[in-house]
Order: structure tokens, then sequence, then C-alpha cells
């Protein structure tokens, strides 16, 4: 945290706002947030989610085949505008999960977020979670993918309750103060 986020054209701006804004309301919040015990438990919630999300695709072969795909394939899903639809809330929510949000991109055709690691994020946007290609499609058995779905629907649901929650308890007051001290 506290590195300087770089921004040099158009583009890469709008993803290094939400990046600010998101540190902001972490320097502003975060305290309280995870002083409130309804927040800790959806965070923790949340976590748990995510990894059971992870552990389904481990088991059902997705892992396997988009790394397969990324080294060998037709390279990776994770294109230059999904990084845009990652709001400041969600963002906050990675800071909250303990992640670190890198100020400029690994590859700038590629989503801002991607890592030579993989996704920086651990709480991902719906599209993010939701995403099966065709190739997935032919590859990993129709029971399978549905399986994996029905567990991401838990992780993509249990995201919502904590971004609402959030929301509220910060207050439009705090989420536009932290826009407006963009810059200053
Ligand atoms: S999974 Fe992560 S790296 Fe890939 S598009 Fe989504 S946010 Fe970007």
């Amino acid at each position: 945290m506290g590195v300087p986020i770089k921004t040099i054209t158009c583009d890469e701006k709008t993803i290094a706002d939400q990046i600010r804004t998101a540190i902001r309301l972490w320097k502003f919040c975060e305290q309280s947030l995870m002083q409130d015990r309804q927040v800790c438990a959806l965070v923790k919630g949340l976590d748990l989610d995510i990894e059971a999300t992870q552990s389904a695709m481990v088991r059902a072969g997705i892992v396997n085949e988009c790394s397969d795909c990324a080294i060998s394939g037709q390279g990776t899903c994770c294109g230059v505008r999904a990084g845009y639809k990652c709001d400041s809330i969600l963002l906050l929510i990675n800071l909250l999960l303990g992640r670190n949000l890198p100020s400029v991109p690994a590859d700038a055709h590629l989503c801002h977020f991607l890592t030579k690691q993989g996704c920086a994020l651990r709480a991902r946007h719906v599209i993010c979670i939701n995403f099966v290609c065709q190739r997935l499609r032919d590859v990993i058995p129709h029971n399978l993918l549905c399986r994996v779905q029905e567990i991401a629907g838990r992780d993509i649901d249990a995201l919502f309750v904590l971004e609402e929650c959030i929301k509220k308890k910060i207050g439009v007051a705090t989420l536009i103060r932290a826009q407006e001290t963009i810059g200053t």
C-alpha cells in the first residue's frame, strides 16, 4: 500500500481512480468496518465461499484447463475491459481480505488485475466468477459445470450482501468524500 498510482492514459485513469477511492475508503473506514461484527462475519463468510468456489473449480478440472489454455491455447480470458468492471467497493473488499491492488497492470493489453501469479483479487466481479468459455463447455462434463456454478452462486450472493452492507455502513457521504479527494 502507499505506492503512488500512475495515471498514464485515459483508459488507465478510470481503474486508477477506482483503486484510489478504494484505498481512501480503506484508510477512512478499515478500523470501524473490521470492528463491526456484522461486517466481520460477512467478510469471513465470503472468504469461505470463495475458497469453496476455488476448490470446486480445481476438483472439476477448470483450473487445469484455464492454465493450459493460457500457456498453450488461446491465451487468457482476462481481457483489458474486465478490470473496468471492478468498482471501488469491490476493491475495498479485496483490501479488507488482505489483498494488495496492483498500481499498474503487468500487461497493458490484459486486465489490470492480472498478475504473473494470476488474478490479484480474492473477491472478483460476477462475470469473472461465472464466465464459462466454449472450451470448458466442450471439455468439462455438464453436471460438473452446473455443480461449480451452484457453489459459485453462494460466493456471488455473499459478495452482493457484503457490498450492500458496507455501502450502508460507510454511507454515501464518506463514499463521495473518498471520490472527491482523488487528485488532491
Ligand atoms: S479474474 Fe481477475 S484478472 Fe481475470 S478478468 Fe477478472 S479481475 Fe481481471
